[in-house]
């Protein structure tokens, strides 16, 4: 994993970046997805979803939904998509998005619930992610996976230049 370091400050390093599809019926829209641990469910950016001419349902009553500093996110909790489909290299299922106004650097926010959901093995040295758990092979997986242990996925890690410049800009 490739790390910037200056010394006796906090380490910092990129963050990894899922690459995922969303399918709707015979559309496939490619989307950059964080695993965010202050994500209380998924969310795509508005944006996004807007430019991807995705159709989105109002709530009737607007939820309040916040981020790991407990601040409101803008716009999240008024509309939300119907089930489409994720698929992540061969892992395919069906998920419900809030939509609203997220960073500009990804379309959208995986939860934690998520990844204790499917439990793959995250490799964090070689930023690899592997489905294994009984739930995706019941699931999400191809049935030809049904008996093979895993299936793995390449992470990609955000690019550096991006991350010296935000540390550059904080001191
Ligand atoms: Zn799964």
């Amino acid at each position: 994993m490739k790390r910037l370091r200056t010394q006796d400050l906090p380490e910092h390093g990129s963050r990894f970046i899922i690459q995922a599809i969303i399918r709707i019926g015979r559309r496939e829209l490619g989307c950059q997805l964080l695993i965010d641990c202050g994500a209380t469910g998924p969310i795509l950016r508005e944006e996004w979803v807007r430019e991807s001419e995705i159709l989105v349902k109002k709530r009737q009553k607007p939820i309040e939904v916040q981020n790991a500093s407990q601040q409101p996110i803008p716009r999240v909790g008024v509309h939300y998509i119907q089930p489409v489909g994720l698929v992540i290299g061969k892992h395919t299922e069906q998920l419900v998005w809030e939509v609203g106004q997220i960073e500009d650097s990804v379309d959208g926010y995986l939860p934690v619930t998520w990844l204790s959901k499917h439990n793959p093995n995250i490799d964090w040295e070689k930023c690899i992610l592997q489905w294994h758990s009984k739930y995706c092979r019941e699931h999400c997986l191809p049935k030809e996976y049904e008996f093979e242990l895993v299936d793995s996925y390449q992470l990609q890690q955000e690019v550096l230049e991006d991350l010296a410049s935000a540390v550059a800009t904080v001191t």
